[in-house]
């Protein structure tokens, strides 16, 4: 008798969760398809100048770590408790992974999925309860830009929420002029002492943000003014705290709590070349073209008050991108990789929602889960199969 064949499982985005999804669903035996838009771990390379607050050891995991060593025994890999860059990250253990035996010719780079629907079926039709559901169905763009249709029996989306940075607005909307000022402001991590130091040494910047994104570029610029005197900081943060980022007490990530202890200090002593704002309401950033700086207005603590800057940095999180499935019974995540849709799983940071604290060991754990439910077996687990 033929072994009956499992679901089909598309996965989108080859970012750390979508790679080690793959590699759960290969050893399961599912046929898998990973499509990536950019090329695997292209949002980790965009924060890649940062030192991560996670050991080299809870990045990774037994079926990742076999799959490298099965291709290259000798292969030298970071200690588990190396702290290493989000680029040294990708470089070795991201995209060795992504070619490695285990997921070759399974993953598309440079391949988006467009919109997913289910065939024969629109939303908002009653499903019928005898039938089974019908696969979905995947509108693809390749690399050349051409168009196909995939089809798939569970989806999982992995394709995170760097993609989709938040407004700065009270609101959470835009604020006056910041759809057109979006191009000239900087919404990611800022490399402030590296590449981008010419862009921001001797400037007026205003950093919008109570994250550790935000914390990091304060801390930066603020290293870059020792040097650079002219450097002039502005923070602002909606929150009611007279400190910006509340601590995690006993914070296991030691380098993540160095972080806001530095940045709440110098939020806290102003001095230097900082002066920091709680309570701001944005409703106006207004850009007058491309190096032609920026018009700030907030209410500070219900205070209306202007800023004339050459520079923004909004490091105000970002949020999950729902377009693709917009035609699926897909609300936005909080937390679940279960979804309305039954075999739409969504796993790794976009999970979450907008809660921007999520650690790639916490995707692990969605992997595991998600698997457990497509196979209708509480208790699968790899990770425990593997260590036994
Ligand atoms: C500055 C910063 C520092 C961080 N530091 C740490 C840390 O130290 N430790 C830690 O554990 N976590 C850290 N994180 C959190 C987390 O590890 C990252 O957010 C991680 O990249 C999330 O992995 P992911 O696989 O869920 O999604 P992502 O890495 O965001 O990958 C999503 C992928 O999907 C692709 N994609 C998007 N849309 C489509 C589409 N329609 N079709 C096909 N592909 C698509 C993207 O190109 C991308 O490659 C950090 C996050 C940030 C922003």
């Amino acid at each position: 008798m033929s072994k009956p064949t499992l679901p089909r499982v598309a996965i989108l985005g080859a970012g750390p969760i979508g790679l080690e999804a793959a590699l759960y669903a290969k050893s399961l035996g599912h046929p898998v398809t990973v499509y990536e838009a950019n090329a695997p771990g292209a949002h980790v390379e965009r924060w890649g100048f940062l030192r991560m607050f996670t050991p080299f050891g809870m990045n990774v995991t037994p079926l990742g770590l076999a799959a490298l060593l099965r291709d290259a025994p000798d292969r030298e890999l970071p200690a588990d408790t190396d702290l290493i860059t989000g680029k040294e990250f990708r470089d070795a253990y991201l995209a060795p992974l992504a070619e490695s035996s285990a997921l070759r010719g399974l993953v598309q780079p440079q391949t988006r999925v467009v919109a997913i629907g289910r065939a024969g079926w629109r939303k908002g039709e009653p499903a019928d309860p005898k039938k089974p559901l019908p696969p979905f169905r995947l509108l693809v763009r390749d690399p050349r830009g051409v168009e196909r249709f995939d089809a798939a029996d569970v989806v999982l989306d992995c394709t995170g929420t760097l993609g989709r940075p938040n407004w700065v607005g009270d609101g959470g909307i835009p604020a006056v002029g910041e759809v057109a000022a979006r191009q000239h402001a900087a919404y990611w991590p800022e490399d402030v002492r590296g590449a981008r130091t010419g862009h921001y040494a001797g400037k007026s910047v205003l950093v919008i943000g109570a994250g550790y994104s935000a914390a990091t570029a304060v801390c930066e610029l603020a290293t870059l003014a020792e040097v650079h005197q002219a450097t002039w900081v502005i923070w602002l943060t909606n929150g009611p705290r007279t400190q910006p980022l509340g601590r995690i007490g006993g914070d296991p990530l030691k380098e993540r709590d160095r972080l806001a202890a530095r940045a709440n200090s110098l939020a806290m002593r102003c001095d230097g070349n900082l002066e920091y704002h709680p309570q701001a309401m944005i409703d106006e950033l207004v850009c007058g073209g491309p190096d032609q700086g920026f018009r700030v207005a907030a209410r500070l603590a219900g205070k209306p008050t202007t800023w004339d800057v050459e520079r923004v940095i909004a490091n105000v999180g970002y949020r999950p991108d729902l377009s693709a499935c917009a035609e699926l019974r897909v609300g936005e995540p909080a937390g679940r990789v279960e979804t309305d849709e039954p075999g739409y799983f969504i796993l790794g940071a976009k999970a979450k929602g907008r809660d921007s604290n999520f650690l790639i060991q916490d995707g692990h754990a969605h992997v595991r889960r998600t698997f457990a439910v497509v196979a209708g077996k509480p208790g699968l687990d790899l990770y425990a199969k593997k260590a036994a």
